[in-house]
């Protein structure tokens, strides 16, 4: 966006000096820079991105070019993420679209074919380890650590999101709910409500899979070390078929959530799947029988 590349920190040109301007709230307003993402919604409409596409159209006001920057891409409904192949395939002059999102094969594979793929790095454990420690947030449980490392995917910005989120006492309930088998149903968890909105939905999800992946991992190497506490047995006490096909549901109904599926319903169908998963037990001769 820089008229003037390599001109002096000092002596920005036009273009930097609104990004300059619009530090202190960290929201650019440059008028050449177009957001589009879902906000509060658990997804982005056709409507939405029909306007960002005509607004992206028109020709720079401040600098030489306009970059449009679609956040959480997974959430584009697939009816948005159609109306978007035409402009992807053939961009209007002097414009950059950039599509983010850290699922990317949520993406249709007509967008994905479309788009340059750049990945950026993720902090390991170590690093994040050391970023909340600096971060000055002392009373945190075990629990609580642990999750809050384990949503914010070694990604630094999420990790400060997650900090002063005011639901962060539940993050570190959800382990319990995930590791311990409930002896009756309906489930007697006060976590459900929180559960069933966006962000612990999305929540609920990441822990699944962490907690899926974290057993591989156990089973591969007992000693491996997990991302939340997994109680031992646990391995043991999931069938590796039940295991599979209970990942898939997760995937798919992640998939769904997007739209206004029953996000309540759809929670309390997982755990209950999930709760049945656990004491499955395993469908191969234990290797220490
Ligand atoms: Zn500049």
């Amino acid at each position: 966006m820089c008229l003037h590349p390599g001109h002096p920190e000092n002596n920005p040109c036009p273009s930097c000096a609104i990004f300059d301007k619009s530090l202190p709230d960290g929201n650019p307003r440059h008028p050449d820079v177009l957001f589009l993402s879902p906000g509060e919604e658990t997804h982005i409409a056709i409507d939405e991105t029909r306007r960002f596409i005509s607004e992206l159209a028109n020709a720079p006001l401040a600098g030489i070019r306009r970059v449009g920057i679609i956040d959480d891409a997974h959430t584009l409904t697939e009816n948005a993420a159609n109306s978007l192949l035409k402009t992807l395939e053939d961009p209007p002059e002097k414009t950059v679209l950039i599509l983010v999102t850290h699922l990317p094969q949520s993406l249709l594979p007509t967008i994905r074919s479309r788009a340059l793929s750049i990945s950026f790095s993720t902090r390991s454990r170590e690093e994040m380890e050391k970023i909340l420690d600096e971060s000055g947030e002392g009373r945190l449980s075990r629990e609580e650590r642990d999750m809050i490392l384990l949503l914010s995917r070694g990604a630094p910005g999420q990790l400060r999101a997650l900090l002063e989120s005011p639901q962060r006492p539940n993050f570190g309930r959800i382990p319990r709910v995930l590791t311990v088998r409930q002896k009756t149903a309906p489930f007697d968890t006060d976590l459900l409500p929180f559960l069933s909105e966006p962000e612990g939905f999305s929540c609920l999800g990441d822990a699944l899979e962490s907690l899926l992946l974290d057993l591989y991992r156990l089973e591969a190497c007992p000693e491996a070390r997990t991302s939340m506490p997994v109680p031992p047995g646990l391995v043991d006490s999931v069938s590796h078929l039940k295991r599979e096909e209970f990942h898939d549901r997760v995937q798919e109904l992640r998939a769904l959530a997007i739209y206004n599926i029953n996000r309540s319903m759809a929670v309390e169908e997982l755990l209950w799947d999930w709760n049945e998963t656990l004491a499955s037990g395993n469908d191969e001769p234990s290797k220490t029988a």
